[in-house]
């Protein structure tokens, strides 16, 4: 690593030994997300959010590798993620390639800074894999359109401010093509916002119900009836490299957790469990190593098209099997939620056993993968069309 990255890393570790990051790990509640909310403030205050947008849209224009090294320091600090990672990492890049200058001037200080929280309103009760399936409608009506729909799965849309939604503009078009993305304010009338509990208990996600919100044409973001070439650069980014080293990063710490637990309870004194571990171990190590290999070509330039497909699956199918490990090492007891006295590690790792349920689901379920691999990595045949 050249030294400027080495640079970059001191910084940055300096300025997080001094401003100590909220040991919450996601919100659940209000209060929670006012707490994140505080905490991207503070990081965009040393320009820590955002780097790798450019510069003049308050970005430092950071490469690949300074980004997978602020990931890193983020996680070695115990950093929860960002509230607003869905405007970041989501949203500012597609209105940097999509938008209008006042859309930029207006919406992107703000995402950086956390005045403004995005959601994303992409998936609905009747289309998720087949997202053209979607039936959310937009009329144009004067100088508004008038939306009316059901969005479901929506991360974080309780807490949100703002959401890109997907809605049909041209019912007459085929699916694809009379599709437009549209900002939604979440505290417009006729906004409703439901929070749907997860396996965990968590109430993360939402479904949202849009009874003719009233929207001004102004928040159209891209061409009207467009909207379908403006998601894949919102789903292009969702799937790219930066949220790829996050979850490698994630999976390595989790590993280390449960190895220290193990040795904690004198576990990997048992070969069956230190097979299990080493194994977990290799699987973390490939996924390493085939970051770096991934991430040496994005700094070539080089793009990675559908070989994230390849990365997103081995993550969603490896992290579920180490969670699998986790509870096979530690027994029952690894079984028990926080609220059960006798929890491991306060009842961590059967959280995470169901949290990890929705890695093999969300940003496309593994059987879109594996039909992504086979057609465009592999040459199979293509899946026949329904
Ligand atoms: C934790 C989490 C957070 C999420 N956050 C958001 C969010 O913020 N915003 C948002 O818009 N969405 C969000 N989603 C929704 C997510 O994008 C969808 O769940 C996903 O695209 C799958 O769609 P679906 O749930 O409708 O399943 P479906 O598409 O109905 O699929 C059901 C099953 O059929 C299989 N299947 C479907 N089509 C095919 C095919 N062609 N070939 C083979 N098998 C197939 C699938 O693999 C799956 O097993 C989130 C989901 C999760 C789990």
């Amino acid at each position: 690593m050249s030294s400027p990255d080495e640079t970059f890393r001191h910084e940055f570790r300096s300025w997080l030994s001094e401003h100590a990051p909220p040991t919450i790990g996601a919100a659940t509640t209000r209060a929670e997300a006012e707490c994140l909310r505080e905490w991207q403030r503070t990081l965009h205050g040393g320009r820590w959010v955002g780097i790798h947008w450019p510069a003049e849209f308050g970005g430092r224009g950071a490469s690949p590798t300074q980004v997978v090294i602020s990931n890193e320091e983020l996680a070695r600090a115990g950093a929860p993620p960002l509230l607003g990672r869905a405007g970041v990492t989501l949203v500012g890049p597609t209105l940097i390639a999509h938008g209008t200058p006042a859309q930029r001037d207006r919406w992107m200080p703000r995402i950086l800074s956390g005045a403004d929280v995005w959601c994303q309103l992409f998936s609905e009760p009747g289309a998720g894999s087949d997202l053209a399936n979607l039936t959310t409608r937009a009329e144009k009506r004067g100088s508004c359109y008038r939306v009316t729909g059901q969005k479901v799965w929506s991360s974080y849309a309780e807490f949100a401010d703002l959401g890109i939604c997907l809605a049909r503009t041209d019912p007459a078009a085929p699916p694809h093509r009379g599709i437009s993305m549209i900002a939604i304010p979440m505290d417009a009338a006729g906004v409703e916002i439901r929070p749907l509990r997860q396996i965990t208990g968590a109430l993360d996600f939402n479904e949202v119900f849009l009874d003719d919100v009233s929207v001004p044409v102004e928040y159209l973001i891209g061409p009207e009836h467009g909207g379908w070439q403006v998601a894949n650069t919102t789903l292009a980014n969702e799937r790219g490299a930066s949220f790829i080293w996050n979850q490698q990063l994630a999976h390595e710490l989790a590993l280390r957790d449960l190895v220290t637990s193990c040795v904690r309870q004198g576990l990997n004194a048992d070969p069956v469990v230190r097979q299990a571990l080493a194994q977990s171990w290799i699987e973390s190590e490939i996924f390493r190593l085939h970051n770096a290999r991934t991430l040496s070509r994005i700094a070539r330039g080089e793009p990675i098209g559908s070989e994230s497909s390849l990365v997103k699956l081995f993550w969603a199918q490896s992290s579920q099997r180490l969670q699998e490990a986790a509870i096979a090492a530690l027994g029952p007891v690894g079984l028990l939620m926080a609220d059960d006295g006798d929890a491991v590690d306060g009842g961590r790792w059967a959280h995470d056993l169901l949290s990890t349920r929705a890695n093999s689901i969300m940003g496309g379920t593994s059987e879109i993968q594996r039909t992504i691999i086979g057609e465009r990595l592999l040459g199979l045949p293509r899946e026949p069309r329904a």
